[in-house]
């Protein structure tokens, strides 16, 4: 019987684990499909405190694991398949083998969502990216494209003409989810272009296993048309991973866990932190402090209940 399993190991997971392992509650900490969370996919990271010179993100996760390891976490590898919260203990199935624990930390965080079509599917990792921090350097010189109409779509193109030629971003409306002030500053850069009321219909070339283009709608006038692409950088918003909780824990319709105060979801003994609950700020440091919310919420939780 576990005290407490931490289901995630990003930021907030991983700051989970330091609090409740110096709580001496010896979490169990699940590293999930994408061990490290989103940190682990990015460069620089210059806005965590305390790192006047910036730190790479994965070391920043890592430097995170080995301080609640100290502490006496476990860490184990592979992802949650199934749970079953009706019942005390609360069950978590790992890989096929289910645990019992008292309480359980969903940091289980976000993924990037993506257009679907099976040529981009195909090329993730050969042209295709979610991520301009981690893959926007491989295209200096080339032809980038990003796709999206939100303030991560207006963020990653000005951040991607520091290394393209051009930068064509493409939106499937007229209007735009981004902010003013994002939208601004990307209208304002002569490097980016706008294709507007379009969606992408191929990415090339499956058969070279790159990028080399791309194959566009415009959904008012039918028109279609071809373009030569290097780097496709899909930036069209994320997906909470909540899908094993489904019908357990209460989500808002995008699957976001539906907070009931601090880090309380509906189910007792059931606690959220970071990107699987925030869907506004998203960032490393409030991940971090959701993490630490979560921990002392289930160190209280077990105190009442005289463990
Ligand atoms: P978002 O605001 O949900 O925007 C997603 C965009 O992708 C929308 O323009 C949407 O089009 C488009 N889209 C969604 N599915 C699509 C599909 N299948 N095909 C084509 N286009 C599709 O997501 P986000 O930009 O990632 O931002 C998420 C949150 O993080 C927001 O609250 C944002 O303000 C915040 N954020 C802030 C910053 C910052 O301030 N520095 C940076 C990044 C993100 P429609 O508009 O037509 O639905």
């Amino acid at each position: 019987m576990r005290n407490v399993v931490i289901i995630g190991s990003g930021c907030a997971g991983n700051t989970a684990a330091i609090y409740t392992a110096r709580a001496n509650l010896r979490p169990l900490v699940v590293s999930g499909h994408e061990a490290g969370g989103q940190l682990s996919l990015t460069t620089l990271v210059e806005n965590f405190p305390g790192f006047p010179e910036g730190i790479m993100g994965p070391a920043l996760v890592e430097n995170m694991k080995k301080q609640a390891e100290t502490f006496g976490a476990e860490f184990v590898h592979g992802a949650v398949i199934d749970t079953d919260f009706s019942t005390r203990p609360l069950r978590v199935n790992i890989e096929g083998d289910w645990v019992d624990t008292r309480t359980v930390i969903v940091a289980s965080g976000a993924s990037a969502r993506w257009l679907g079509i099976e040529s981009e599917q195909r090329l993730i990792g050969h042209g295709v990216s979610s991520c301009a921090t981690c893959d926007g350097f491989f295209y200096r010189g080339k032809k980038i494209m990003v796709i999206g109409g939100g303030d991560s779509a207006m963020e990653e193109a000005n951040f991607l003409t520091r290394f393209g030629s051009e930068v064509t971003l493409v939106h499937r409306r007229g209007e735009f989810r981004a902010s003013k002030i994002m939208l601004d500053r990307a209208q304002r850069n002569p490097k980016i272009k706008f294709v507007l009321n379009t969606v992408v219909e191929q990415v090339f070339d499956v058969s070279q296993s790159v990028v080399t283009g791309v194959r566009l709608r415009n959904l008012r006038t039918g028109e279609t048309w071809e373009q030569d692409v290097d780097g496709f950088f899909v930036a069209i918003g994320h997906i909470p991973n909540t899908k094993v909780f489904k019908g357990q824990i209460e989500t808002d319709p995008d699957g976001y866990i539906l907070s009931k105060g601090g880090a309380r979801t509906n189910i007792p003994g059931v606690f959220h932190a970071g990107d699987v609950q925030d869907r506004v700020y998203r960032q490393a440091i409030t991940a971090s402090g959701a993490g630490c919310m979560a921990a002392i919420e289930a160190e209280r939780y077990l105190e009442q209940e005289g463990h």
